[in-house]
């Protein structure tokens, strides 16, 4: 049974990649893109994903699929730095039931704080938590 992908007339990652919504890219090559999630569910919050449009993670190849996570790899690693985590999500959902919103196989990526890590950065920065 195929998996049930998400209704949409367009592509929203595929028109920020394509340049047709702003959008800040923090990684762009010919192959991937990895750029600010608008939502930002949680600050850091990330999208990465093949610079064409492929649905979900069985449409990867091989290659591409190394590209998506060696970029995930590299960009994780700049959030991680950037935000003082002390811990890294990255997923990818495939299917309406599996929480896909958007019909192209995109990686979220968010770094994660300790919440007292975070506090304790917060007061040493500013004095106040
Ligand atoms: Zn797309």
């Amino acid at each position: 049974m195929p998996i049930l992908l998400p209704e949409q007339d367009f592509c929203w990652f595929c028109r920020y990649i394509a340049g047709e919504q702003p959008c800040a890219f923090v990684l762009r090559n010919e192959q991937i893109a990895a750029w600010i999630n608008v939502r930002q569910y949680e600050r850091g919050s990330m999208l990465i994903a093949p610079t064409t449009h492929l649905p979900t993670v069985f449409d990867l190849d091989a290659n591409t699929l190394a590209a998506v996570y060696t970029a995930a790899a590299r960009v994780g690693e700049a959030a991680v730095r950037a935000f003082a985590a002390t811990g890294l999500n990255i997923f990818q959902n495939n299917g309406v039931f599996a929480g896909q919103t958007v019909a192209q196989a995109a990686g979220p990526m968010v770094a994660k704080a300790n919440p007292l890590d975070a506090i304790e950065n917060q007061v040493r920065a500013t004095g106040t938590c």
